[in-house]
């Protein structure tokens, strides 16, 4: 019998499990896969979530793979660019990029050194249901069956979520999808975070690890069709038409892996939990990838689960108001960037330019606009009474 039994060994359920582990708890963590294993993603981390790694105690081993530290950002919409950086997040001034199967190892390794049991190549396929509670879990390694009881299942496997499904998990909020996205990593192109956004295009500059770079772009959902059709050549295009400057700059680079892309980037709140169960990370809310804010939120969901929880797991009646709590919280913590990124995956960004134009000269402006995009500040902040006067808004 095992307090929490975490289904899913990435960046949301491998912080879960870590930081119940180091509450004293007895925590069983199960991943279908065998780390390292790379994952979809664009891999930018902004500064909240960086904070998050550092007071866990693996930004060193982060940093230490040789991800640079992004504590510069150049943005351009159209043909205003501006240059700064975020404030800081508890102390962290820059963000990083690392490689997903450098990152989600760092943590699975974390949560088994914090006293969690990790068994991986073990997938879920059906919940334990006691008394009308979720009481565990079954699930296949090999040819083996096996079942494992525990007083809470926490959900951390992804959009496509299994324990969501099984759980009856209601899906509250749904908005449709916006956006499709492709990526490769390159060597040869000397860059620091850039982002580039025009009518329906959107371009961005990620240096990562081992000296190269992920060049991302992303296209509007309408254009699906025609973008699989021939990914690289719209891929390339797609840089091009953003910028010539661009497209110069890569043409002496070297595309060192092959193009990953997705259309299948919903974005939706799941009910987060109920009795005996949770969901955190993209098993239970998702959006877009555009704003790069899912790790982030992954981080900042299990952090607000255990801290929910609290004693929760040992004084019986207390748990299901503390899943309750949990439900709120998340919702509160991420419903803004919810609707940033939606705002953002419209790919219209013609609508900011004049805020942009303002600030175009104002450092300390400059560094407010950056700190939203980082979540540092709320977005609804960014604009003070003079910014009002400036833009004519
Ligand atoms: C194209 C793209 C670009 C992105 N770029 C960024 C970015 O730049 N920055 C950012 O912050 N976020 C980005 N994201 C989002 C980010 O990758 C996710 O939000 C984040 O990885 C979610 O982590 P998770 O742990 O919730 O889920 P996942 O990463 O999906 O992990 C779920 C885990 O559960 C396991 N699992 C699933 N089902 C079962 C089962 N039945 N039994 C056992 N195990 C199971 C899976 O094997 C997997 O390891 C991007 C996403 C995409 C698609």
């Amino acid at each position: 019998m095992y307090d929490v039994i975490v289904v899913g060994a990435r960046a949301a359920g491998s912080p879960t499990a870590m930081l119940f582990a180091r509450a004293g708890y007895r925590v069983l963590l199960l991943d279908r896969i065998r780390h390292p294993r790379d994952t979809l993603s664009t891999l930018y981390i902004h500064q909240p979530g960086v904070a998050h790694l550092k007071r866990w105690g693996v930004l060193d081993a982060v940093a230490a793979t040789g991800c640079p530290p992004l504590d510069h950002a150049r943005h351009q919409v159209k043909d205003v660019v501006l240059e700064g950086c975020s404030w800081p997040a508890d102390g962290v001034t820059a963000a990083y990029a690392p490689r997903r199967y450098l990152l989600d190892r760092i943590l699975t390794d974390e949560a088994v050194a914090s006293g969690a049991e990790f068994r991986e190549q073990s997938t879920v396929d059906e919940l334990v249901f006691e008394e009308g509670r979720v009481a565990g879990v079954r699930y296949r390694s090999g040819r083996q069956q096996f079942e494992e009881r525990a007083r809470l299942v926490v959900g951390a496997d992804g959009m496509r979520s299994k324990v969501a499904e099984l759980a009856g998990a209601r899906t509250e909020l749904e908005d449709p999808m916006l956006t499709c996205a492709y990526y490769s990593f390159w060597s040869g192109i000397d860059t620091g975070f850039e982002v580039y956004e025009s009518t329906r295009r959107w371009a961005g500059f990620v240096p990562t690890n081992d000296g190269l770079t992920l060049v991302g772009t992303y296209f509007p959902m309408a254009d699906y069709d025609r973008v699989r059709a021939d990914a690289r050549t719209a891929y390339l295009e797609n840089i091009s038409a953003i910028s010539p400057v661009l497209a110069d700059r890569m043409a002496g680079a070297t595309q060192e892996d092959r193009l990953f892309g997705t259309g299948d980037q919903r974005n939706f709140f799941r009910r987060a939990a109920g009795p005996g169960w949770a969901l955190v990370g993209d098993a239970g809310h998702h959006k877009d990838s555009l704003t790069g804010k899912g790790i982030t939120d992954a981080f900042r969901q299990a952090t607000a689960l255990v801290e929910s929880v609290g004693d929760g797991l040992r004084d019986g009646p207390g748990l299901d108001k503390s899943l309750r709590r949990y439900g709120e919280r998340r919702d509160d913590l991420v419903m803004d960037g919810y609707r940033d990124t939606l705002a953002a995956a419209e790919l219209r960004p013609g609508r900011r330019l004049p805020l942009m134009r303002a600030i175009v000269d104002d450092a300390q402006m400059t560094a407010r606009f950056f700190s939203t995009i980082s979540g540092v500040l709320p977005s609804n902040e960014l604009m003070t009474p003079e910014l009002r006067e400036r833009v004519g808004a």
